[in-house]
């Protein structure tokens, strides 16, 4: 079944780089932490052939027999994983596709969101021990890069930003807030650090340094804020010749993204949404939901231009972009509401359509002779 199950992303995904389709969405569920097994939590999600998840507010597994289909809920993604999955596995299932794909001049994005203490900073970022989807994709490209070294000279650039109450900073470089302003590619953050990456050493280090530098809440300093959105984006840029034997540049950009805690932002209807509005929470997130709902539900206008967030993701959400969401949950009963809430939205997730689209591709030079042909490939091993 695991086997299946790869090959039947592996079209998804496929599609959604050539005819457009649905974007992915997946679901991890994280260990119970000690605090929560201390304070006698119980676990109110159980997952079923590392796809099905069921939430129920029965913990045992005999009320879980007896009370599922009077009480639990269930939910089918893409893959979902248990709370042992390993961060190589929650890479290769989710992630490593797109890192192929930006190879060959696409972009692509994956998104982590869930309540605060679900694990999304986890999964994205990881530890020095564990480290999560940004380091292991950088690692994989960079392994990937060398397999093929002979195609063309590659350079990778990386950036690394936050959205914090609708202002947007360098991470890697912080200081003034940044402007954003739309230009060819889209929307673009003006000034931002582009840090040329040569290996993958020197990456771990360069976003935990980064994440330090995420805004805290003043009441609690320990902990990055639950409001910050933390992006990492991947430019790589090479030159290969093509079928026809012209020298193209190509570029793939890739976007990893450690949204806020989504306790209360992502109300689950338009009302609501309404009445959160004036309220103090975070508008990028509730921007984020009304343009998942605008969609799913085929509207004309998409509000991108609500918040900082939705302008910068508008090309993964509508765009060209092969897309991917993990939906972080937590198994404690404590957080049962937030947990249904986020699988709600990781259901509607499913709902979203990417568009069609090309390669980012353009054509440098076209060879004239075979001799010609020969002069710019010595050229480009040069410069390699
Ligand atoms: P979030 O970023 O969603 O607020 P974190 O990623 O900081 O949550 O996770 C909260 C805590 O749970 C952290 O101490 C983290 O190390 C731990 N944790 C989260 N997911 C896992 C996991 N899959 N395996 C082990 N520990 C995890
Ligand atoms: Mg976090």
């Amino acid at each position: 079944a695991g086997t299946q199950n790869v090959n039947e992303l592996q079209a998804i995904l496929e599609k959604q780089s050539t005819g457009g389709s649905r974007i992915l969405v997946f679901v991890r569920l994280r260990p119970m932490a000690k605090r929560e097994k201390e304070g006698g939590s119980r676990s109110c999600v159980r997952i079923v052939n590392r796809r099905e998840v069921y939430l129920t507010e029965f913990a045992t597994e005999n009320d879980y027999l007896r009370l599922k289909r009077l009480r639990g809920r269930h939910f089918t993604f893409d893959a979902s994983f248990p709370d042992l999955t390993t961060q190589q596995e929650v890479y290769s299932t989710t992630t490593a596709e797109l890192v192929e794909a930006v190879l060959q001049g696409r972009n692509g994005s994956v998104f982590c969101y869930g309540a605060t203490g679900a694990g999304k900073t986890y999964t994205m970022l990881g530890t020095v021990e564990n480290p999560g989807v940004m380091v292991l994709a950088i690692k994989d490209l960079f392994n990937k890069i060398r397999q093929r070294s002979c195609d063309g000279n590659h350079e990778v650039h990386l950036s690394y930003l936050e959205v914090y109450n609708e202002t947007v900073r360098d991470l890697l470089s912080p200081g003034r807030p940044l402007v954003l302003r739309e230009d060819k590619q889209g929307i673009v953050a003006h000034g931002l650090t582009q840090y040329r990456a040569y290996s993958t050493d020197e990456v771990m280090d360069l976003l935990l340094q980064g994440n330090q530098n995420r805004t805290t809440e003043p009441t609690r300093v320990n902990e990055t804020s639950s409001r910050s959105h933390a992006i990492l984006q991947v430019v790589v840029e090479y030159r290969v010749k093509d079928a026809s034997n012209n020298v193209v540049n190509r570029v793939g950009k890739l976007s990893l993204i450690d949204l806020a805690g989504s306790e209360r932002a992502l109300a689950t209807d338009q009302r609501t949404l309404r009445s959160l509005e004036g309220a103090n929470i975070n508008r990028s997130l509730l921007a984020l939901s009304s343009c998942i709902n605008a969609l799913v539900e085929g509207k004309k206008h998409v509000p991108y231009r609500n918040s900082k967030l939705t302008q910068l993701l508008k090309d993964s959400l509508g765009g060209a972009c092969n897309t991917v969401m993990i939906a972080n949950i937590s198994p404690s009963n404590l957080s049962f509401g937030e947990t249904q809430n986020t699988l709600h939205w990781a259901d509607r997730a499913k709902e979203i359509r990417t568009k069609a689209y090309d390669a980012n591709e353009e054509i440098l030079q076209v060879p004239e002779s075979e001799t010609d042909q020969a002069k710019l490939l010595l050229e480009l091993q040069k410069e390699n």
